[in-house]
């Protein structure tokens, strides 16, 4: 421990390596600089960028967001609904959740780029070094990393945040589960417009089916409007991009109006994954996020269950004297139910799509009678993350 003559005896600060600039690694990144951390986070693009269109942010990433001190900014101009509505073939409402009132789970959504600008705002201010066009190329058990401009780091914590292709995560034999990608959307960004639904409507999360496809209809701002076009990765006119509209109309001709106005806009295709892990750690090197626990986007999980873990993570490292290797398993071991409930939950409601029509609407209504069923596959949403409430407005 350094002592300064005549001075106080200074603890070192406890560094730590973050790998990955999306919402795992900036989250736990700035949990760690608030608890007095020196931090560095790598990203390998030259700048950190929003992929995607919307994104629901459950409670957990809320009470996340909040324990940061950023949730007034991300939430500004976000949109909240009332309710979230599946909608079959025909249009008819087979499921209702009701949200955002008193009791119920909490729901906000928020345009990416907002969320991850705040994000990045909020690491700054914690004074979390970001390194932008840094790719890690290895990391090891002994917290060392290696980069591709050649520069090596030992810490005392190293995080691989680097998403679900994971570099970090093929240099070791840890994946106990990777279900092929069968099912993928085209997210994409349209204004806001009347006759998109029925009036009355244009406030609500709505999901549409029809065979073994999914429209979602997600307002994401006072302006902005969320839509995800869900199909079979192998369904070749459903996963064009630009988007076929007149294939998306010939499925939901009563989603004309909001479908023609995808035509020629900028979207991006994702094919849906599910990874999990023998062990989430190893030493001093932790996986979080989606190169940990990836999973399909049916529960709007994926982001909020990064965010979770990786606030309970600095908790874990932070609030007590175990050493780190103790402190990683102690994390994993309160994580990784919920997370892996939630896995679950999400990979089998991507299910839905192969179940005709008549026989979904059915289960959806009958499921919508069962409120211990709905309380299960919304427990992520409701739970309250490790750490969260310490050491919010910092
Ligand atoms: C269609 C779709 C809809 C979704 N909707 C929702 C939703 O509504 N709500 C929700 O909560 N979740 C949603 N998700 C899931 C959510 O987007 C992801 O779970 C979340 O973004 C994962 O964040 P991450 O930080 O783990 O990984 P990523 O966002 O993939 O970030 C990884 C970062 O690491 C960087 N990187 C990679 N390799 C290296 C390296 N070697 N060195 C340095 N940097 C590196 C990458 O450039 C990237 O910036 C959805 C996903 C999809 C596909």
């Amino acid at each position: 421990m350094p002592h300064r003559p005549g001075g106080p005896t200074v603890a070192p600060r406890k560094t730590a390596e973050v790998i990955g600039a999306g919402l795992a690694g900036l989250t736990a990144a700035t949990a760690l600089a608030q608890r007095g951390w020196s931090v560095r986070l790598h990203e390998r693009d030259s700048e950190i960028r929003a992929i995607g269109a919307g994104i629901y942010v459950w409670g957990n990433g809320l009470a996340t967001l909040e324990a940061l001190g950023l949730y007034e900014e991300a939430a500004f101009n976000a949109h909240v609904g009332p309710v979230l509505e599946t909608r079959d073939h025909r249009g008819r409402v087979v499921e209702e959740v009701p949200i955002n009132g008193p009791g119920q789970a909490r729901v906000l959504t928020i345009m990416r780029d907002r969320l991850i600008g705040t994000l990045i705002g909020g690491a700054e201010k914690a004074g979390v070094e970001i390194r932008t066009g840094s790719e890690v190329l290895e990391a090891g058990p002994d917290g060392r990393v290696v980069t591709r401009s050649g520069e090596t780091a030992r810490a005392d914590v190293v995080l691989a945040a680097d998403g679900v292709n994971s570099r970090i995560r093929g240099q070791y034999d840890i994946v106990a589960h990777r279900a092929p990608a069968r099912q993928g959307a085209t997210r994409l960004t349209v204004p806001r417009a009347p006759g998109f639904v029925p009036e009355g409507d244009e406030g609500k999360y709505i999901e549409y089916f029809s065979g073994r496809r999914r429209v979602l209809y997600t307002p994401s701002s006072e302006s902005s409007l969320y839509v995800a076009l869900v199909a079979d990765e192998r369904d070749r006119p459903a996963s064009r991009i630009p988007v076929d509209t007149m294939a998306w109309i010939r499925s939901f001709p009563h989603l004309e109006a909001l479908l023609s106005a995808c035509a020629g806009v900028p979207g991006r295709w994702d094919t849906f994954q599910f990874l999990t892990l023998t062990r989430w750690s190893m030493g001093r090197l932790a996986f979080l996020g989606d190169a940990a626990h990836a999973q399909p986007p049916y529960l709007g999980q994926g982001g909020g269950c990064a965010m979770m873990s990786a606030l309970g993570l600095a908790d874990a490292l932070s609030g007590s004297d175990a050493p780190v290797d103790q402190a990683l398993r102690d994390w994993e071991y309160a994580e990784r139910p919920t997370v892996e409930h939630t896995q679950r939950w999400s990979h089998r409601l991507g299910r839905l799509n192969y179940v005709p029509d008549a026989a979904r609407a059915s289960l959806l209504k009958a499921s919508g009678h069962l409120p211990r069923l709905g309380a299960s596959r919304l427990r992520a949403a409701l739970t309250v993350p490790t750490g969260a409430g310490r050491f919010a407005g910092n």
